[in-house]
Formats: structure tokens, C-alpha cells, sequence
């Protein structure tokens, strides 16, 4: 395999999330038994052919808000506006939640903050199962709250600690910001939804581990530094033990959907986190993306989140090109990953909030 470029691994990351989560999503509420015995004994194999679209969730769908908010904050700060990331990324999630909440684009231009471009795509008004803290926290906090400072309970659902933070966070990871800073904003970012500080530290170190293999660190030593990262922090303990969980599954036994399962179910973020790293570590075959994000969706947990995480993490490990071709077509959103992708390397690249192949997408409010 040749080592795939910078760009080609923020692609992949944004698309690799959008298949794991569409191979995931038919699977999301089966036991594992049940997959088998709907699927036959390698349970899901591949996304749907011959044309039909492979559905994603609220995972991918709120990774695309987390991109359009992370960018028009650095928008806002790079034009001298002020505001933070925190408070874009707030207005990108209540966008998000007017589209679980009507069934369609609106006819007529709204105010702010609903004045995003995602809002006209009509496959994000698709309710997807989302998750009840993400629905919740946005839904009750239409005002933006300062998060708490790290390892204290967050201000929004103190005791929260659901997979929803860490499924939505890869975009952090992806603008070469370094691993500090792509750590805290996906942790800030996490209690807008999430005030349990597993919750959203299992967010920053999916952020760095992004960052980590997006720009080229292999992957068990990218995993170690990001282990080493959170455990710095009060209130990393339960993160640090599950990323240890995943390596030492992966060290010992052959790749199985039985040895997913000891790593956890992934409802919660440090154990759907711990599964993606699992299944990243495990696949060592000839094709390790295809066979990583089949793992991580054939057990009886949360395996649409688990796949849409592991998926960013091969597709930033291993690139865009590295990912099943037949997949990335059939995956729903894909011309929209992709033009996000583009638009973070954009925009990261040149650290030019008007650039004008942004084309006036990200406003700078
Ligand atoms: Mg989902």
C-alpha cells in the first residue's frame, strides 16, 4: 500500500465515518446472534448494490455540523469578530436540530443562526435514531453556555456520558491544529451535549488520535500518545482504561466479533471510542479498512456509532483511496463529505477565512 497523502486522509476520515455509520444503521438495535441469523455467519458484509443508497444517521450527520461550526468559528476569529468555537459549534448543533425537527429544507431564508448551507441538503432532514442527551442538550439550551474547565461536570447533562460526543468529533482532529488544541475544542464541544467528564474526554482523544493518524503516525503509537494524553487529565481514568482494554484484546487474539464484544458495546463514549480502536489495531490483513469497519459493526452494541468512529479513524489512518470503492459510492452524503473535506483542508491550509474556494459557505458570525 502506498502511504496516502494528507488530503486523501481527511477525506477518508469524513467518508470512512459516513460508511461505518451506513453499514452500522441496519444493524443498530440487533443482537449479534440476530445479525448471524439474518445475514449468515460473517453477518453484515458489505453496504447495499445496484444503485440504492446506503442511509446514514445522526453520526454523520452531526460530524457535518461539528465541520460547518468548527470552521465559521475559526472563520469569526480569523476575521477579527470575535466569538469562540464553542459558540459556533452551539449555533452549527441548533441547525442540526431543525432538521430532526421539520422534514425538509425551508422554503425561505431563516435568521440566524439557521442561515448554514448544510440546511439545504435534504438528506440531513432524515431522523435517524439521534441520540437523547445530543437531542436534549441542544433542544434545552438554545443559549450558549461556557463549558466547565476539564474533569469537572460539564453544564448541560451533568451525568451524561453517551457515545454521541465521541461520534460527532472527528472534524477537530482535522485541522492540523495540534493534538492540545483539537483535544480541548472536541472536549468543549462535548459539553454543549454531555456534562460527564468521560463523556467528553473520550471526545478529545478521539479528536488527537484523528489528528495523530491523519497526519501520519502510525497506529499503535498514535493510540499510546493518546492514552498518555487524556490520563493527564482529572477525570481521564475511564477512558485510559478502556483504550487499554483495546489494545490488550488486540494483542492477544485473532480479530472476532466475540473479542469486540470484550472490549464493550460502545453505548457509552470511552467504550464505542475503545471498540474503534479495537477494530483499528485488529485489522492487520491485506485490506485492514475494509476489515476494520467490518468488525466494528457486526456485535450487539451500538454499531452504527462504532462503525461511524472506527470509520473516521481507518479513513485517516489509511486514506480515502484505501476504502472500498463500491462503498464510497454507495454511501448517502459522500459528494458532501467530500466537500467539507475539502473545504477543512481549505480553509486549515491557508488560514484565509475568505478564500474564495470556501465560496461563501462559512459567514463570519
Ligand atoms: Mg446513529
Amino acid at each position: 500500500m502506498t502511504e496516502p497523502g494528507y488530503a486523501d486522509r481527511v477525506r477518508g476520515a469524513l467518508l470512512g465515518g459516513g460508511i461505518g455509520d451506513a453499514l452500522g444503521w441496519p444493524v443498530e438495535f440487533q443482537q449479534l446472534y440476530q445479525i448471524r441469523g439474518q445475514h449468515g455467519p460473517a453477518g453484515v458484509t458489505g453496504l447495499p448494490t445496484g444503485g440504492r443508497v446506503a442511509e446514514v444517521t445522526d453520526d454523520t450527520q452531526m460530524t457535518l455540523f461539528t465541520a460547518e461550526g468548527l470552521i465559521r468559528g475559526f472563520v469569526r476569529g480569523w476575521s477579527g469578530d470575535g466569538g469562540s468555537v464553542p459558540e459556533a459549534v452551539h449555533g452549527a448543533y441548533q441547525r442540526w436540530l431543525l432538521t430532526q425537527q421539520q422534514g425538509a429544507p425551508s422554503r425561505r431564508p431563516l435568521p440566524r443562526p439557521y442561515d448554514g448551507w448544510l440546511l439545504r441538503h435534504p438528506f440531513l432532514y432524515a431522523r435517524r435514531a439521534p441520540g437523547n442527551a445530543c437531542m436534549s442538550g441542544v433542544s434545552e439550551h438554545r443559549e450558549f453556555e461556557a463549558p466547565a474547565a476539564f474533569g469537572q461536570p460539564g453544564p448541560i447533562n451533568a451525568h451524561s456520558k453517551g457515545c454521541g460526543t465521541v461520534m460527532r468529533s472527528a472534524p477537530f482532529g482535522l485541522g492540523r491544529l495540534g493534538v492540545e488544541q483539537s483535544f480541548g475544542l472536541a472536549a468543549q464541544c462535548a459539553q454543549l451535549t454531555h456534562g460527564h467528564p468521560t463523556g467528553y474526554l473520550a471526545a478529545g482523544a478521539f479528536a488527537s488520535l484523528v489528528e495523530r493518524l491523519a497526519d501520519g503516525t502510525e497506529p499503535w503509537t498514535a493510540v499510546g500518545q493518546t492514552v498518555d494524553q487524556v490520563g493527564e487529565w482529572p477525570g481521564g481514568k475511564e477512558t485510559v482504561q478502556a483504550l487499554h482494554r483495546a489494545v490488550r484484546v488486540a494483542e492477544a487474539s485473532e480479530p472476532s466479533a466475540e473479542a469486540v464484544e470484550r472490549v464493550g458495546l460502545g453505548w457509552i463514549a470511552e467504550e464505542c471510542l475503545a471498540i474503534a480502536v479495537y477494530c483499528l489495531l485488529a485489522a492487520s490483513g491485506p485490506d485492514p479498512a475494509r476489515e476494520a469497519l467490518l468488525l466494528s459493526v457486526n456485535h450487539s452494541g451500538d454499531s452504527d456509532s462504532t462503525g461511524a468512529v472506527c470509520g473516521n479513524l481507518v479513513g485517516a489512518a489509511y486514506g480515502a483511496s484505501a476504502l472500498p470503492a463500491d462503498w464510497t459510492e454507495a454511501v448517502e452524503g459522500g459528494e458532501t463529505l467530500l466537500r467539507v473535506a475539502d473545504d477543512l483542508l481549505v480553509l486549515f491550509g491557508s488560514r484565509e477565512p475568505a478564500h474564495p474556494a470556501l465560496g461563501g459557505r462559512y459567514p463570519a458570525w
